[in-house]
């Protein structure tokens, strides 16, 4: 499926950006324009190398980065006690503290290239479903303890203050973060990419990819382009240029609608502008819009659905919270692909000599993606090798087709225990 999301629908494309023609050289290739892709080109322009190609197979934003829920906080797919576990405390915390950095930078980014993506740095509530505070209280102490973040504790009465529903308890709030209109900035970032030398081509699918001497040579239908350096930066679109590569990932939906402006009901619901999503597995998103919309998003699967599916399923979630607005329109609902690796960490760095990769970002992959942009632009421009701390993350297979199977699995066995603990609760 791919309906335009509501942020595409309001604010068309600027006029396209030429597809490639001919034969070119440069010294980087970046295929993929979504955030991976973007952060790079620009994370190169920024370190003073203009000579930048970005090629994208159909518009800027078109795939993850473009249609997605808009949260911007620290932290990866991965859980941090699992990264603790698995990298000790020092190297887990160096890989946290870049994406609470990335947050900083995407305020400095906004700011500096005055990008109007209507960022409301506001915060994230992390909302818990469940009756138990004990997984929020674990978490708040992990998070101080070893990573030197502090997430504030809301109360019941607090939490009941801030979001009229009585599906919540407790909440923790991350103040260190902020929402916005992803397209917008992924636009903005591009302007910013293109004002400092970087060429940027739409409608350009990267069709094969070999070497070339020392080099690389991309090419797409009409075109050509020899790169010292190519990233690729495909997300779960799949660039098709490498197996091990496509096979490194699970490309896997989630959902997300726009209502209509709710006006002064608005406050009545939420007494808090950050944005919110809760506890459990599948977890609901949602966050409120300038203009007073909510903007819903949740659920993960195998599966892309119709916007009409898309629109019944999380009508349904957003009632299970809300109930109170039954009678709300909704506007649009679309999807958008994310792309797991089975550890659940992005798969960012080198895969041969001129040849990297930023992709598997998973669900949480604002932050993330800015990370990765600088330490591959960092690699390329410089030879830093900071990279390699994500390298126990590395390319392994996803174990397509039963990866798909087994994804589909365990989100149902985890959503029926979310159900399962919901109702043992409410007893
Ligand atoms: C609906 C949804 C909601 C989400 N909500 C959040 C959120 O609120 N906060 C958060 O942090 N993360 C969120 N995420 C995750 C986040 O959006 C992604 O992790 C991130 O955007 C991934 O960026 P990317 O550049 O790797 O991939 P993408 O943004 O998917 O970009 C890949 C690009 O590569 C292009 N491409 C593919 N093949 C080729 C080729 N051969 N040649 C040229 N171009 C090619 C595609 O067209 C696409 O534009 C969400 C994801 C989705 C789908």
């Amino acid at each position: 499926m791919s309906v335009d999301s509501f942020y595409r629908a309001r604010s068309p494309a600027p006029p396209p950006r030429a597809p490639l023609a001919g034969r070119h050289e440069v010294h980087t290739c970046v295929v993929g324009g979504g955030f991976a892709g973007l952060n790079t080109a620009l994370g190169l322009a920024e370190r003073g190398g203009s000579d930048v190609m970005l090629l994208e197979s159909h518009e800027i934003g078109h795939g993850a980065s473009g249609r997605n829920g808009g949260f911007v906080f620290g932290g990866f797919s991965r859980g941090e006690a699992e990264l603790l576990a698995e990298l000790g405390p020092q190297r887990a915390q160096a890989l946290y503290q870049g994406t609470v950095d990335a947050v900083e930078l995407i305020r400095r980014r906004i700011r500096k290239y005055d990008i109007r993506c209507e960022a409301t740095d506001a915060g994230v509530i992390w909302a818990n479903w469940f009756r138990d505070p004990a997984v929020l209280k674990e978490r708040q102490r992990l998070l101080a303890k070893n990573f030197g973040v502090e997430w504030q504790w809301l109360g019941r009465e607090e939490m009941a203050h801030r979001i009229a529903s009585d599906r919540y308890g407790e909440g923790l709030y991350e103040a260190n973060a902020l929402h916005f209109d992803p397209l917008a900035y992924a636009r903005g970032l591009t302007e910013a990419a293109t004002s400092q030398g970087v060429r940027v081509h739409e409608s350009s699918p990267a069709i094969s990819l070999d070497r070339d001497g020392s080099g690389w040579r991309v090419r797409t239908p009409a075109g050509e382009v020899h790169a010292r350096h190519v990233v690729l930066a495909c997300g779960g679109y799949l660039a098709g240029l490498r197996r091990e590569v496509d096979a490194g990932v699970l490309p896997i939906a989630t959902y997300v609608m726009v209502t209509e402006p709710l006006g002064p009901r608005l406050d009545e619901v939420l007494r808090t502008r950050a944005a919110i999503y809760d506890s459990r597995f599948a977890f609901d998103y949602y966050r409120p819009l300038p203009d007073t919309r909510l903007l819903w998003g949740g659920r993960i699967s195998i599966f892309d659905r119709s916007a009409d599916a898309v629109r019944r399923l999380l009508r349904r979630d957003l009632l299970r919270v809300f109930p109170q607005l039954h009678d709300l329109r909704i506007e649009r609902a679309w999807s958008g692909l994310m792309s797991y690796a089975r550890h659940q960490m992005p798969q960012v760095g080198k895969v041969e000599e001129g040849l990297w990769l930023a992709q598997a970002f998973g669900g949480h992959g604002v932050a993330p993606t800015t990370f990765a942009g600088e330490m591959l632009a960092s690699a390329i421009a410089h030879g830093d090798p900071r990279w390699r701390e994500l390298s126990d993350y590395g390319l392994v297979s996803a174990l397509k087709p039963a990866g798909f199977a087994g994804a589909q699995l365990s989100y149902w066995w985890y959503q029926a225990r979310d159900a399962w603990k919901d109702r043992w609760e409410s007893r």
